[in-house]
Parts: C-alpha cells; structure tokens; sequence
C-alpha cells in the first residue's frame, strides 16, 4: 500500500513536473511575439515622501496580458525571458515606453521628478544600454537624473565588467538604485565596488516590521550604512501604517507601497498627478 502511494505520489509529481514544462513552454512562446501583439503594457507604482506623502517618483513594472493564460505577473515571465534571450528586446521596449510616457508628462505640465525602471543584469551583458538610454533621453528631452534604473545584486557577479558602463551612466547623470536590497548574496563589502545612488530595501523586512525586531535592526543598519556611504534609502512594500511609522522613526525618507498606491495605468497616474498637482515639489537633493 506504501509503494502505491508512493507511485501516486509519484506520478502527481510528473504531473505537475510536465504540465510546470508545458507552461513555461507556452509563456515562451508567447514571450516570441509579445512584442509584436502589443500584449505588453506599463503600470506604474508612485513613490512617496514619507513625511508629507508628496510624490516623488513612479516605478514602470511590467504587465503582460497573455490571450490565453490571462494575465501573467513578471515575476513569472521575466526569468523565462531572461533564459530564452528575449529580455533585451523587452527591455528595450520598456525603457523606450517608460521614457516616452515622462515625456508626455512632462509635456502635459506634469511635474514627476523621476522615474525608475528595471534593468536586468543580461541588458548590461549584451546590449549597449549606456548608448540606448543616451539616446532616449537625448530623443526625449529629458533631463539624465529623471531616470532611476533598478538593479539586482546578481550585478555584484559580475561587478568589474560592469562598473565601467554604471559609471558612464551615472557621469550621464542617470541615477541607479539597488533593487530588493538584503535578499541577494552580496556582502556588504561589495557595497562600494558599484557605483550606487540608493538603496531599496526589500519588502520581506518591511513585512517583519512589528513582528520582528531583527527586521528592525536591519533596517536601521541599512539606514545607518547609506549615510555613511551617501546613498539614499527608500523602502518597498509598505501596506500598514504601522510600517510607515516604524520606518519613519527608524529614519528612512521615502516609501511605495500598497499602503499608498498600488500599480497603477498610466492614465490614473496622469489623474492622480492632476489632482495633486499644487502639491507636487521636488524632492531633498539627498539624504
Ligand atoms: P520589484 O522591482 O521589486 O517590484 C516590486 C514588486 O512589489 C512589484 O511586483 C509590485 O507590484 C509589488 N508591490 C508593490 N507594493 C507592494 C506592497 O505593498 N505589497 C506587496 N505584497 N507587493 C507590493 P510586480 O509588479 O509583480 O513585479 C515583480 C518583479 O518583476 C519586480 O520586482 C521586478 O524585479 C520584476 N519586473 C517588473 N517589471 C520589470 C521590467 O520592466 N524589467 C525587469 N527586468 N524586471 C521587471
Ligand atoms: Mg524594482
Ligand atoms: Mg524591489
Ligand atoms: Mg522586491
């Protein structure tokens, strides 16, 4: 009866194994013409002022709307992407699309002071990006320190390639900020062998606000290392005010979360700005 079991088990785990294969084959192939199909869109999550709630920034995170699978949410299309090579056509869409929506924002008297984008660590491998996103702000009009770009610390692996292209960005002026900050591998060491404007602290230790005071501890060490490395902090994943509040006393500057705005259209991102619109100011040059 245990070997029965066994092979059930057995065969429910193959199942599952093949119908995982089948669908990542289908996002696969739908990744091949996604770009052609239009089937890909931006969201945009404000980011706030903790202290007065202004906004300061929106992150552009991808939306994909598969004709079959429905929506698919990146963190299950991006890996597949980046492992069949197609994150850099991706990619490319996304930083011309984020660009041209500041772009009309600007154009439209909308002051967003930045926004930021995702890069993957395979953009800074196999494409040009430092010449993509100097000709994108130069076709744009925009000014370099509008554009935040997100990176991983799977960057670290190969940080001596890399350095020199983040450093002719940075002298571009594009600001770079380190993306889910505390969940990679990188020692803190590392920290100054890229060069950085900010770090984001991942959202698993904002969760443990409240209920951990490790998490506490290692926010405020997050904080007390970006200031004596002169970077900027900002928190992602705040949902409670007990959070914020935390994080206010535990001296971080700038938030997104659910607490404040969720991922929103370009076009409710265009309203909201609207609305605010007598509050928009410019953020405190650093910390
Ligand atoms: P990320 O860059 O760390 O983005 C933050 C994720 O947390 C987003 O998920 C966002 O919707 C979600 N989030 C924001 N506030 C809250 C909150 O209060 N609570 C919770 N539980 N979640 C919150 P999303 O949009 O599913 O994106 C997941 C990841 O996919 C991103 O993580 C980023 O690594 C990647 N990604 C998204 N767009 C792009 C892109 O254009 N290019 C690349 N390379 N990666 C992207
Ligand atoms: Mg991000
Ligand atoms: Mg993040
Ligand atoms: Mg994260």
């Amino acid at each position: 009866e245990a070997k029965a079991r066994g092979r059930n088990r057995a065969s429910l785990f193959d199942n599952s194994m093949t119908q995982e294969a089948s669908a990542l084959l289908q996002i696969e192939q739908g990744l091949r013409q996604v770009l052609q199909t239009r089937q890909l869109r931006l969201h945009w999550q404000p980011m706030v002022r903790l202290a007065d709630g202004a906004i300061i920034g929106a992150e552009a995170l991808l939306r994909w709307h598969h004709p079959k699978l429905g929506e698919i949410g990146p963190q299950r299309f991006i890996p597949v992407a980046e492992s069949c090579g197609l994150i850099c056509a991706i990619g490319s869409w996304v930083l011309e699309q984020a660009c041209g929506q500041l772009a009309e924002w600007r154009a439209a008297g909308l002051l967003l002071p930045r926004i930021a984008v995702n890069v993957s660590v395979r953009q800074f491998e196999q494409q040009d990006l430092l010449g993509q996103v100097r000709e994108l702000l130069r076709r744009h009009a925009l000014p370099p320190d509008c554009l935040e770009l997100e990176v991983t610390e799977s960057l670290f692996a190969q940080a001596a390639q890399l350095r020199g292209v983040l450093q002719q960005l940075r002298a571009l002026g594009v600001r770079i900020a380190l993306d889910d900050f505390g969940t990679g591998f990188s020692s803190l060491g590392q920290l100054t062998a890229l060069p950085l404007d900010r770090l984001k602290i991942d959202r698993s230790f904002v969760a443990e606000l409240g209920h951990s005071n490790d998490a506490a501890a290692v926010v405020l060490a997050v904080v007390t290392l970006a200031r004596s490395l002169g970077l900027a902090v900002i928190a992602e994943g705040v949902e409670t005010e007990a959070q914020r509040e935390h994080l206010r006393e535990l001296g971080v500057e700038e938030a997104q979360g659910w607490l404040y705005h969720r991922a929103l259209s370009a076009a409710a991102i265009t309203a909201l700005l609207d609305a605010r619109g007598g509050r928009l100011q410019l953020p405190p040059k650093a910390l």
